[in-house]
């Protein structure tokens, strides 16, 4: 069981980020904001897949613009989700010349790294605190070490280097993260904005420095705080990378949002992000989204390919049902089911899920028995194995969890 940093709840529109609120799910668009069509087509994409939270990027007066019409878009497809606006240079400008858009955002995120340089910074990021003070809005800090504040990186390199025993620079880098996120909410809360308004992320795209930084932050303050591996890259690489560094840190306790920065390849769908996130969160054991499938590798006692067969038309059938059974078998996304493909660990595992079929490996009779929460229940063989096991699962799934909501 993971024990939760405590951190300051803060109200992001319909939902809540940090306290004992869950760890949420949020994702990006990547569509040109001044489409707000195809923006708010994608809001609801990446909502309907579970994204809990969205962020587009308002980087133009167009952008700025089209926000209205994206969230009368969205209340005309009934969809209620928190639109956060990410900006960066001309955030100052936008929130105060479009008072539409600053009013109707859930959010702002903010990165101290592109308010501008020497005096401008303290009063463009001053200007967008007022913003958020004046709509009540909280404000995500994010800092990235692709754009940290070059003026303090350059102030702490030069007190290292004048120090008596000075470290490494990158060590002055991951301290130069960790400061421009707590250092800007230090100046957020003297403008006046609560602690109940402050979330806070530093991302870097390298998995030991991330585990570093979020650790250091969140030594350091009690904000809630958003994470991600920024850049992680495409496919294969960005979704280990990201798996690798959220997971240590939420396993840590570290952690009230997380967003998987995933490149997708060109024309694929930007739901990966969220799916990823949900996964991440459901193989610790944080949330369940959707029923799971435990299958074994396989190995030279599986001379046929039935058994992968199974498992992938299994899995497919859970994610084809999820949508129907969040509705009418609420609970069921906690459901494991067990694949195996011989009797080596095949009964063992199943009787560790709510139903699990150990099929006949090399030599093995061709039988396959079948446990239901623990107990053997029967044993299927010949051609209709996968449909009967299907039937099996339907059955489980509607008794089990069709009675628990009429419990509720
Ligand atoms: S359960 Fe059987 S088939 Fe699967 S990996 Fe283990 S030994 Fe191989």
């Amino acid at each position: 069981m993971v024990k939760r940093r405590e951190s300051v709840p803060v109200k992001v529109g319909n939902t809540v980020i940090g306290g004992h609120a869950p760890v949420l799910v949020q994702s990006m668009t990547n569509t040109p904001t001044e489409d707000y069509l195809a923006t708010a087509n994608q809001i609801r994409e990446l909502a309907e897949a579970g994204s809990e939270i969205v962020r587009i990027t308002v980087n133009t007066r167009d952008a700025a613009i089209a926000l209205p019409k994206i969230v009368s878009e969205l209340e005309r497809q009934n969809l209620d989700i928190p639109i956060v606006g990410d900006f960066h240079y001309n955030g100052h400008l936008l929130l105060t010349e479009y008072p539409d858009c600053a009013k109707l955002l859930a959010k702002y995120r903010i990165n101290p790294g592109n308010v501008g340089r020497g005096e401008r910074h303290d009063e463009n990021f001053q200007r967008m605190i007022d913003a958020a003070l004046k709509w009540q809005k909280p404000v995500r800090i994010g800092v990235n070490w692709g754009s940290l504040d070059q003026d303090l990186l350059a102030k702490m390199m030069d007190e290292n280097a004048k120090s008596a025993k000075p470290v490494d620079s990158h060590e002055v880098l991951i301290e130069a993260i960790v400061e421009s996120a707590v250092q800007s909410a230090k100046m957020a809360e003297e403008y006046g904005l609560g602690r109940d308004q402050i979330i806070l992320s530093a991302k870097v795209s390298e998995v030991p420095d991330l585990i570093e930084v979020y650790r250091r932050l969140a030594s350091r303050c009690d904000h809630a705080l958003h994470l991600g591996l920024t850049e992680a890259g495409m496919g294969m690489k960005g979704t280990v990378a990201s798996a690798a560094a959220l997971s240590v840190l939420l396993m840590d306790g570290i952690g009230d949002t997380i967003r998987v920065s995933l490149t997708p390849r060109p024309g694929a769908s930007r739901n990966e992000e969220v799916e990823i996130c949900q996964q991440i969160l459901q193989s610790i054991g944080l949330r369940s989204f959707t029923a799971q499938v435990t299958a074994c590798p396989g190995c030279g006692r599986t001379t046929s390919t039935l058994f992968q067969e199974m498992a992938q038309d299994i899995q497919a059938y859970l994610v084809e049902q999820r949508p129907n059974w969040q509705k009418i078998y609420p609970g069921s996304e906690e459901l494991k089911v067990a694949v195996m493909g011989c009797i080596v660990n095949g009964p063992g595992e199943s009787k560790h899920a709510n139903i699990g079929i150990s099929l006949p490996g090399t030599g093995e009779d061709p039988k396959a028995p079948v446990f239901v929460d623990g107990q053997h229940v029967t044993t299927l063989s010949g051609a209709g194995i996968v449909p009967e096991f299907i039937q099996m699962l339907e059955s489980y799934v509607k008794n089990r969890y069709a009675i628990t909501a009429s419990v509720k």
